[in-house]
């Protein structure tokens, strides 16, 4: 033990902290493929790499660091790997931003490079954060999606699934960003609501009411309700359609609500999911008026090359001119928008490669693992129940995953490569051999490339090992920790690959965390100015602190706000804890612990079952995730029990260097350890600081506290102990007495006796009996307090005589004061509050103070 001298009477937790970065080894965190334990596999989230490490994924990691090092004390081989989810738009836009180019100014290579080059320096600077929070992350196990050793496991899976048929290229509507020129998936669709305007125009003598005229030219059939009296007569016609004058049918279908509007709707392809409903249903042509870039095609004729903005306002100008604009009405509405780029997307049919959704099998698997909380898995089972079209996997886009596969130049053949020579370009490549088709040796390489979750939903085959030869050793894996914003992707889109790829579940369970709002109550946003990014955290309070926070701020799942006053309680906890730890540790120096000796002292076995009891409630919430419950528990055993109670109540004995001092320090010394081993998860500096005192080696190489300790007879006497040396100190406060001051006798009722070993009478400083008959007390009226502002007023010149006819009545009258009291003669109305009895208790003859506290009465005879 380091001798208690050399403690820094505050706790600095700058230094603390930078002084065991630098000695924690990275080996310590590594899974061991070959281990006896039974193995802890975590997926854990792979980070876009932005740069920044920011608040929200703070609380996810220290999530999964808290049960990572938790399992880790509890014997598991804990696998906690840490990825990089590099592919996307983010990147691409900014690589644009920074070298002002646009991605058609240079070659798909050269712009990938610059993608890739950008990435990795971000992935630097995140790698700090991530070491700094003291993430306890197995390094050896990370891995970069971007990098030949992963996306060759993408490739892999792709031509997998592309074989078993899950996969398949079909031109069909799908949701299009033209802003960023790439089909999207519906996940990927934000919806947002708007005001538009609803505009009437006359079609061909039918009355249609649309919100997106530029779709005129696109227009493939007018819709009504097989019963509507009005259209009859249009029943299997044809309608002109204005302006572009080719001829569309009428069709009726059941779904068109003959209420809205004239009853009357025109279908284009394509305004919205409905179009596409009807398109297919009524077998309808396709007419293709807006491109990949949101400008309006050859088929807009007049049109042609203007935006649809542009288009819309110039077709309504058009339709003033012909007089066919009949009228238009405000509208909110609910449009779908570009998750990133907040343009409203469209829906263009395009040849796009498609991953098919089977919500049987996705639900199965979904059922088969743990979700915590449990609600969570409503969320999934609600978006697998709405899913209507396959997930749309292409993108055309540059810097990804590349798709790879070729096809035939002469007769569109598709071949795909061998497993071997994957990963490929298939832009930059050829088959090794010619077209099984045509025997031709050309061939254009796939441009699109994969959707990002194509990537990152391999995570949990990717860490696990599998390279398609079967299913890894490891799979599945134990837990998958997410935030509840991306259930309908990353954990639907895994849970479908693992099943298609292994027909298993990807793991056991899984954990939801909440959002992080700012400290309005707020998501946090640039524009509201409540961003807290964790470097401001780290550097003002610590990463101990800020992991404090994350903890406790909310239940698991929960949105959670973030505040400074979290962070300041969590700071004000470890310097609270800091001076246990110094006292403890002065008290265990001066003559060891003797770990052999029997603990009998009420107060000590009562601490020992405070303990106990705060052990089994942590591990039990460990269990659980429950990380909020198990630091608070922690933090009010050592604050509440330990050194507000059990340490005040001891201190005597310690000082005393009685025989029973070995007692109280061995009982200190098994707290002390229990607490560091308990908060090492969670404060794994402050626990490795403490600990370093007390023993040699780290902390987080110990096992998990299983400390018991029954003895419900001390739990209860100890809880009246405590209790009532608490109270009697309040009181010698509130009687401005010091609190080492000599208190005279106390003496306590209890039904049963209750021997404490003189721990109170020392604690007080007070002779102290225990006594387990009843109390007997006499009492006297020490004075009367008259109320002046009611009785001035209403007795005026007799209040003299007023306040004398009451010092007359007897204590029972005092108490119960009589209705009338006689006032010269005559017997007037005692107003009510006019006056109140002081009483003092009498016990054996001797002035006593009277304390009642858990049941149990007190009395105090003070000192002359
Ligand atoms: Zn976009
Ligand atoms: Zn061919």
């Amino acid at each position: 033990m380091v001798p208690s001298d050399h403690l820094p009477k505050t706790y600095d937790f700058a230094n603390v902290e930078e002084r065991w970065l630098g000695r924690w080894r990275d080996e310590d965190f590594y899974f061991v493929p070959d281990s006896e334990k039974p193995r802890f596999v975590i997926d854990t989230p792979p980070p876009y790499p932005t740069g920044s490490f920011h608040i929200g994924n703070a609380l996810n990691w220290c999530y999964i660091d808290f049960f990572a090092r938790y399992k880790r004390m509890r014997g598991f081989n804990v696998m906690f790997p840490q990825g990089w989810d590099c592919h996307g738009l983010p990147t691409e836009v900014k690589v644009e931003e920074i070298n002002r180019i646009t991605k058609n100014d240079v070659s798909r290579e050269e712009f990938r490079r610059l993608c890739r080059e950008l990435t990795l320096n971000n992935i630097r600077q995140m790698r700090q954060t991530l070491r700094a929070m003291a993430f306890s992350v197995d390094w050896s196990n990370e891995y970069i999606t971007m990098h030949p050793e992963y996306f060759k496991k993408t490739q892999l899976s792709f031509l997998r699934m592309l074989k078993s048929g899950y996969i398949y290229q079909s031109e069909h509507p799908v949701n299009f960003c033209t802003r960023c020129e790439t089909a999207i998936a519906f996940a990927e669709v934000a919806y947002d609501e708007r005001s538009t305007r609803l505009n009437y125009f006359d079609f061909d003598g039918v009355e249609i009411a649309t919100t997106r005229p530029e779709l005129l030219a696109a227009c493939v059939a007018v819709a009504v309700h097989p019963e509507d009296q009005r259209y009859h007569h249009l029943k299997g016609g044809l309608l002109r359609v204005p302006i572009f004058s080719h001829t569309v049918p009428v069709v009726q279908d059941e779904v068109v609500d003959p209420s809205f509007g004239s009853g009357a709707v025109m279908i284009c392809t394509f305004g919205d999911k409905q179009d596409v409903h009807w398109w297919k249903q009524h077998n309808l042509s396709l007419r293709k008026a807006i491109d990949r870039r949101g400008r309006m095609t050859a088929l807009a004729a007049k049109y042609d090359g203007m935006t649809a903005a542009e288009c819309r306002t110039a077709i309504l100008a058009d339709m003033k001119d012909k007089n066919i604009l009949k009228k238009q009405e405000d509208l909110d509405q609910r449009v779908g928008a570009c998750w990133r780029c907040k343009t409203p997307i469209e829906i263009l049919s395009e040849r796009q490669w498609f991953v098919k959704i089977k919500p049987g099998e996705i639900l199965g698997a979904a059922h088969q693992i743990r979700w915590y909380p449990e609600h969570m898995l409503r969320r999934m089972e609600n978006w697998v129940g709405q899913m209507e079209w396959d997930w749309c996997i292409s993108r055309q886009r540059i810097f990804a995953t590349p798709i790879p596969v070729w096809f035939c130049r002469k007769c569109g053949e598709m071949v795909v490569p061998d497993e071997k020579d994957l990963p490929i370009d298939p832009t930059l490549t050829q088959p090794d051999h010619s077209c099984p088709g045509c025997g031709n040796n050309e061939f254009i390489g796939e441009e699109d490339v994969l959707d990002t979750w194509m990537d990152s939903s391999i995570s949990v085959l990717y860490v696990t090992g599998w390279d398609g030869s079967g299913m890894p050793g490891i799979f599945p894996a134990q837990i998958r920790p997410q935030g509840h914003d991306i259930i309908r992707t990353w954990a639907f889109y895994t849970i479908l690959r693992a099943v298609a790829l292994t027909g298993q579940r990807p793991w056991d369970q899984i954990l939801i965390n909440g959002m992080v709002l700012g400290e309005d109550g707020f998501k946090m946003s640039k524009s509201r100015g409540n961003i807290i990014v964790p470097e401001e955290i780290l550097s003002k309070y610590g990463a101990d602190a800020l992991r404090q926070w994350a903890a406790t701020g909310a239940a698991t799942g929960s949105d959670i706000m973030f505040t400074w006053n979290d962070v300041v309680a969590a700071s004000r906890f470890q310097t609270k804890m800091w001076n246990i730890a110094r006292f403890v540790l002065l008290q265990l120096e001066k003559e060891g612990v003797d770990k052999n000796i029997q603990v009998t002292a009420l107060a000590d076995r009562w601490l020992l079952t405070r303990l106990s009891d705060t052990v089994a409630k942590v591990t039990e919430a460990m269990e659980q995730y429950q990380f909020d419950t198990a630091l608070k528990a922690i933090r009010e055993f050592a604050w509440d029990v330990l050194a507000d109670n059990y340490i005040e109540l001891v201190k005597g004995r310690l000082y005393a260097k009685d025989a029973s001092r070995k007692s109280a320090c061995l009982v200190l010394h098994t707290a002390y350890d229990s607490i560091c081993r308990m908060l090492a998860p969670f404060t794994p500096y402050f626990a490795e600081e403490c600990y370093s005192y007390l023993n040699s080696g780290s902390v987080h190489r110990q096992p998990w506290v299983t400390f018991t300790y029954d003895d419900p007879q001390a739990l209860l006497d100890g809880d009246t102990l405590s209790k009532v040396v608490a109270e009697v100190r309040k009181f010698k406060h509130d009687a401005g007495l010091a609190l080492n001051a000599p208190l005279g006798r106390v003496t306590i009722y209890t039904p049963l006796a209750i021997l404490d070993e003189g721990d109170m009478s020392r604690t007080l400083n007070a002779e102290v009996r225990w006594r387990t008959d009843s109390v007997r007390l006499d009492r006297v009226v020490t004075g009367i307090e008259f109320n002046r502002s009611v009785v001035g007023p209403v007795f005026k010149k007799q209040s003299q005589a007023f306040m004398e006819a009451v010092r007359m009545l007897t204590p029972e009258q005092l108490l119960d004061p009589p209705a009338t009291i006689n006032l010269e003669g005559t017997e007037v109305a005692v107003p009510e509050n006019a006056f109140t009895p002081r009483f003092s208790y009498m016990e054996g003859g001797a002035m006593v103070d009277v304390v009642s506290v858990a049941g149990v009465i007190v009395t105090i005879q003070r000192s002359a």
